[in-house]
């Protein structure tokens, strides 16, 4: 039988905690801290010093001036405990840190399932997306929620974060990668003497599904657009010309978009590439003027890959 006291018994979650114990046969609540004393069949104090018994873990469901003391408690008296409290300051989340070396801490912003698995599924797309998107966190509560932005919506954000930190662009295509060298980049199963360059990693995704290109990739990271003051020196072309040097590449494949400043920054590589006597070509117009090519249909994109021609 786990004996448990609950920090913020009265609260909102402290009741339901009480009603989710009471229905179990392995635990129950022995004593409560909450801001109004009671006595009866569960004692409640105003502290947990005033509280007299006996227990196996303590759950917090309070605030963070009330964490801070079940921390210090917890410590002193090598107590494990449950922290559910959010809203913690940094020297609250330096006290839960060091607590944890004396006695078992279990905390999270948010305990349930769906959440946590939200907070993966998160992670997973902005590690998916890379670092050209920019991610928004919008949330909405009931009028009695205190802290804003809620520990929930930290938890969402240090989890993208995380997936960012991890990622940063390969040093041979400059795709995202978590790796030095990407998946594509370092597969021997790739022809690597043909390199096809795009605007974004979002075109790889689009090439990669048409299932029928074989060869590398490089990722400019933009276009050339004098109206937007974005010259060749912003984008990643000494990264190209770098890879085009040893003499494996015999074909680059010029992938940009169909538009003004994909067809001029694909003149401009061109005119760079040619000289080097490497084959230089541009994919066919099977694609619509003026779209982008990650809403193209597999079919199109193959039939503008295979269809290209030499600039
Ligand atoms: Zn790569």
């Amino acid at each position: 039988m786990t004996r448990i006291i609950i920090q913020g018994i009265n609260g909102r979650m402290g009741k339901v905690l009480c009603e989710l114990i009471d229905q179990r046969n392995d635990c129950r609540v022995v004593g409560g801290v909450d801001i109004t004393p009671q006595s009866g069949a569960i004692p409640v104090a105003a502290s947990l010093e005033e509280l007299n018994v006996q227990a196996d873990v303590l759950i917090d469901f309070s605030s963070p001036a009330a964490t801070r003391n079940a921390l210090r408690f917890c410590a002193q008296n090598a107590l494990p405990c449950v922290i559910c409290t959010t809203g913690l300051d940094a020297d609250t989340e330096a006290l839960l840190a060091d607590a944890s070396t004396r006695c078992a801490v279990f905390k999270s912003a948010n305990m349930s399932m769906g959440i946590n698995l939200l907070a993966q599924l998160a992670q997973q797309a902005a590690a998916a997306l890379g670092l050209d998107y920019d991610i928004e966190i919008i949330e909405k509560h009931h009028n009695k929620k205190i802290d804003a932005p809620s520990g929930t919506a930290k938890m969402l954000a240090r989890a993208i974060e995380e997936a960012h930190t991890k990622l940063h662009r390969c040093r041979i295509c400059q795709d995202y990668t978590e790796n030095e060298i990407c998946r594509i980049c370092s597969s021997p199963k790739r022809d690597t003497s043909v390199i096809c360059v795009v605007e974004s990693p979002r075109d790889i995704t689009a090439f990669e599904r048409t299932r029928e290109y074989n060869g590398l990739y490089h990722v400019l990271h933009g276009l050339i657009s004098p109206m937007d003051g974005i010259g060749a020196d912003q984008l990643c072309v000494k990264e190209l010309l770098a890879r085009l040097t040893d003499g494996t590449v015999k074909e680059v494949i010029m992938a940009t978009n169909p538009t003004v400043e994909g067809e001029a920054t694909a003149m401009y590589l061109a005119k760079l590439i040619k000289p080097l006597g490497i084959k230089t070509t541009r994919l066919a117009y099977g694609l619509p003027v003026g779209s982008s090519l990650e809403y193209a249909d597999e079919t199109t994109l193959y039939k503008a890959l295979s269809g290209r021609g030499e600039l």
